[in-house]
């Protein structure tokens, strides 16, 4: 039996049930009652949040609510679980698809975005519903179910495009999936032989660690490597059974990495984030993307300027260790991707020499080489190689800006 030390005792429950994941599930907070059952609301909170649960449905696990100070007006867990009134506040620059992943969705629930991976939607399920969801009018939509029918349609979009060597499955959240129906499709992908890759994005770790058990844990152990993507976006997260639950994941192998996002008033402080990237890499987590929040309805109290960015990556990059330091990116808005922004070191350059400063602020020269000539060693023949396999459809041909630079491009501009 697990250590029971995070039971709230405004749960009436044994300690079985606390560490149970359907329970977990089964109870949580969905409305205003229920939210009163364990916590003080004052008459106006409790109309406010009923008026934004209205709008974008109210789910918080028993594990999740035990975590929130409800007398902190900013505690990092109660911001991101508990709806507030800025949620009904329209802005003039939301959109209610902002990434454009309908776009560029050529399968219903597949994005095709980028050239040699795909983003394949298994559920609408999530453990939680986070005040910050982009996707939050899906994952509350019961409408907007994803059924098996609707996946293997994904799948087969894969198989027919050798190009695709990694899939990342996302939702809702993939973790909640019955196991017989995640194993099956991590089979069918694991079988395409162009798919390297497959990787699972989860916010279970984070909201419901009870859920890595051993029946998941064997299940996907069967099909190594999978990577494992995970969304903490504060140290308090990281609570003793988080980090149970990642120790499992690490000690079986899964590579685990995080994406955070950078939210008002929960990270957006130097210090903040940067004791979260530290308590993860003593998880055994590499943190991955730091994302600047998007333009969707109803978080827009959560943006932050991407300067508020900027100045989080310089206090990060050099100052600690390379890989406790994610890479910040902009999803563009219209669906471009994600758009690395990073602090500028490169101070100018001449054909000589590039001028440089390191994160003290310190300039420095860096003499450039004088190349006689820039041809490739006669024996090398990779690029032939690959220019077949594009020929094949096996793999892709330069794209973008990456086009313009190479020799044979003659196109001025895309
Ligand atoms: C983020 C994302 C991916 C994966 O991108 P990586 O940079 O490889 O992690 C793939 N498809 C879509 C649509 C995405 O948003
Ligand atoms: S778990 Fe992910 S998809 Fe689900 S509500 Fe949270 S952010 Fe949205």
């Amino acid at each position: 039996m697990e250590s029971s030390e995070n039971i709230d005792e405004s749960w009436d429950c044994t300690p079985e049930e606390w560490n149970d994941w359907q329970w977990q599930l089964e109870n949580s907070i969905t409305n205003v009652e229920e939210l009163q059952e364990h916590f003080d609301l004052s008459d106006q909170q409790a109309q406010e949040i009923e008026e934004a649960t209205n709008i974008f449905p109210m789910s918080i696990t028993p594990y999740y609510a035990s975590l929130i100070d409800f007398d902190s007006e900013y505690c990092p867990i109660r911001l991101q679980s508990i709806p507030q009134k800025s949620e009904l506040e329209e802005s003039a620059y939301e959109m209610s698809d902002p990434l454009h992943e309908e776009e560029d969705s050529p399968v219903p629930g597949l994005t095709h975005r980028y050239p040699d991976r795909v983003l394949l939607l298994v559920t609408n399920k999530c453990s939680m519903f986070c005040r910050h969801c982009t996707r939050k009018r899906k994952v509350g939509d019961s409408q907007q179910k994803v059924d098996l029918e609707q996946i293997k349609t994904g799948i087969e979009y894969i198989k027919d495009n050798p190009q695709i060597r990694d899939v990342l499955l996302s939702g809702g959240d993939p973790l909640l999936l019955d196991l017989d129906v995640l194993e099956e499709i991590i089979v069918e992908l694991k079988e395409i032989s162009h798919v390297d890759v497959v990787r699972i994005g989860s916010r279970v770790p984070v909201v419901l660690p009870q859920r890595i058990d051993d029946e998941l844990i064997s299940m996907l152990k069967k099909y190594s490597p999978i990577w494992i993507n995970t969304h903490f976006n504060h140290k308090k997260e990281l609570t003793t059974t988080a980090k149970k639950a990642l120790d499992r994941l690490a000690d079986n192998g899964f590579p685990l990495g995080n994406q955070t996002v950078l939210l008002r008033n929960v990270n957006d402080c130097p210090l903040v984030m940067k004791e979260l990237m530290h308590e993860l890499v003593k998880n055994r987590i590499r943190p991955y993307y730091l994302y600047q929040c998007d333009l969707s309805r109803g978080i827009e109290h959560f943006r932050t300027s991407i300067s508020a960015g900027i100045e989080i990556m310089e206090s990060l990059i050099g100052h600690t260790s390379g890989f406790a330091v994610p890479r910040y990116v902009v999803d563009a808005p219209g669906g471009g991707g994600k758009i690395p922004v990073t602090p500028n070191y490169v101070v100018s350059s001449s054909r000589q020499k590039t001028v440089l400063r390191n994160y003290e602020g310190n300039i420095v020269v860096y003499t450039e080489p004088e190349i006689k000539s820039d041809e490739c060693p006669e024996e090398c023949n990779v690029c032939t190689e690959i220019e077949e396999k594009a020929d094949n459809g096996e793999t892709v041909e330069p794209q973008g800006v990456q086009k313009l630079l190479s020799e044979e491009n003659d196109e001025i501009s895309l």
